[in-house]
């Protein structure tokens, strides 16, 4: 949703996910230690992703990688497919979405994979998505503002 090219796999060996890594030049997020220390130990580009909420786990991500934390819909992707999303009327959208969703919402994105085609509106599950990126925000900025604090009250050295 954010724009960043992913993929989420939890069905495969850990032997397949390295593989996949770096065939792809991908980097392995994972909350695997053991897999994580085989990834760097084979050159493969990995972050262990740590917290113990989702908001404070893609703040700490989000800090690494230096990740903007606001859903664009003009770059959003297919959280199933990866393709991009383009907005559609509501014309189009009308027979993929139910009934009371038509009624309620205005706006829809459909997802430009034809084997998908997937639609979204901004309901329910999205107001979620907005408000862990809003937790994950606050926790980023707070670990800025701590690091800069850190930074300014240590004595400069020469
Ligand atoms: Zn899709």
């Amino acid at each position: 949703m954010l724009g960043y090219e992913a993929a989420y796999v939890n069905d495969s060996s850990d032997k397949d996910l390295l593989s996949i890594a770096k065939h792809d030049s991908l980097i392995l997020l994972t909350s695997d230690e053991e897999l994580y220390r085989t990834a760097a130990m084979k050159g493969i580009e990995t972050s262990l992703v740590q917290g113990r909420t989702e908001p404070e786990r893609l703040a700490n991500l989000a800090e690494r990688y230096n990740l903007r934390l606001e859903i664009d819909t003009t770059i959003s992707r297919c959280p199933l497919c990866g393709f991009p999303l383009r907005e559609i009327s509501k014309g189009e959208a009308g027979a993929s979405v139910p009934p009371a969703t038509f009624k309620v919402y205005q706006s829809f994105w459909a997802c430009t994979n034809p084997k998908c085609a997937k639609v979204y509106w901004q309901g329910s599950h999205w107001k979620k998505i907005e408000e862990t990126l809003g937790n994950a925000r606050k926790i980023l900025d707070a670990k800025r503002n701590s690091s800069a604090s850190t930074e300014q009250s240590q004595p400069r050295r020469r």
